[in-house]
């Protein structure tokens, strides 16, 4: 029998490059007040609402010791068809499999009549991206301790077969203490073979690696989360992405000709340039290993700060 995760990686590839998701369903009914886990016997009071992505929404809940954890909840008429189903249980199995300090902690998955749940680590602090609208650009030392936690999470993840795919800032949470949680496990694959390719073209347009797009034949692999860490630096220090334009098929064209260039109104150190050009390199076998990239300049030489202060998520913190 073919796993679930091998069904929905093999699919044929869709013809055209995913556009960004769009929400035009009505709203769902809300879940219930106390959410019961009836085959642990546990339950789990609602007190918040954390946000919705493209198929679940994510509430604050508080467990009868008191803990706080987020829990992820889809509803069951979102998963009518095969492909839904399949794709939610590939993200359950992966994400489940991964225990790492930077990587959102799964804990429990179980189900009523109406929706799935998981429940997952709370992230306090929401996601860099969040942070990034009230910054508008972050220090390279901040950029620095970020990315160290985001290598560490990825270096782990490709050495358990998993290609996150959808590395960005959005799916990057933050804990009560800055520190970096990946998250949203909803497009990443297990590589089950060695030398394995994937073919399904997935991801978020700005962050999309070249051979996602324009190398469908010969397919992609771990490479992929290395570009969109180049691309996730770059946003860092610049504060915005470099491939950016309204026009979805601009970007891909940009991506393709590798066309970005650093503004002279954000002046940024050459150190961060040199890394990010290496890292955005066209061709997956050239780039530079997770090693390399914490090997650069830009983190030999400068400073990474021990912790990042609340008080950064509104304004630059003076560790400069
Ligand atoms: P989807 O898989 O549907 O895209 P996400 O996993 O991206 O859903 O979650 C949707 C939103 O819920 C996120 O953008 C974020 O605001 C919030 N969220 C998700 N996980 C957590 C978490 N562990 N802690 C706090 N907020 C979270």
């Amino acid at each position: 029998a073919v796993s679930p995760v091998k069904a929905f990686v093999q699919k044929k590839a869709p013809a055209s490059p995913p556009l960004p998701r769009q929400n035009t369903k009505t709203a769902p009914p809300s879940p219930p007040q106390v959410i019961r886990d009836n085959t642990h016997s546990a339950s789990y009071s609602r007190v918040g609402f954390l946000g919705e992505g493209g198929f679940a929404r994510v509430y604050e809940v508080q467990d009868k010791t008191g803990l706080r954890q987020a829990i992820k909840v889809v509803t069951k008429d979102s998963l009518k068809t095969k492909k839904a189903k399949t794709k939610l249980y590939a993200e359950i199995k992966i994400h489940r499999s991964l225990q790492h300090p930077n990587i959102v902690r799964f804990s429990e998955c179980f189900e009523d009549t109406e929706n799935v749940y998981m429940t997952l680590e709370l992230c306090e602090s929401g996601s860099l991206m969040d942070m990034l609208r009230r910054r508008r650009r972050f220090t390279e030392p901040e950029s620095r301790f970020f990315l160290i936690q985001l290598i560490g999470a990825c270096h782990y993840m490709h050495r358990n077969q998993v290609i996150h795919r959808d590395l960005k800032l959005g799916n990057l949470f933050l804990d009560q203490d800055m520190n970096v949680k990946v998250g949203d496990f909803g497009l990443a694959a297990l590589i089950e073979n060695p030398g394995e390719r994937k073919k399904t073209i997935c991801g978020t347009p700005n962050y999309i690696a070249p051979e996602v797009l324009f190398d469908t034949a010969n397919g992609h692999s771990f490479e992929v989360d290395t570009w969109s860490i180049g691309v996730i630096l770059y946003t860092l220090v610049i504060g915005r992405p470099p491939f950016q334009t309204k026009e979805v098929k601009t970007i891909y064209k940009r991506i393709r000709d590798n066309e970005y260039d650093f503004p002279q109104e954000r002046p940024v150190s050459l150190e961060v340039q040199e890394l990010i050009q290496q890292i955005l390199t066209h061709d997956p076998q050239q780039r530079p290993t997770l090693h390399e990239i914490v090997d650069h300049n830009f983190f030999v030489t400068g400073t990474v700060p021990a912790y990042i202060p609340r008080t950064a998520q509104d304004k630059v913190p003076d560790f400069r």
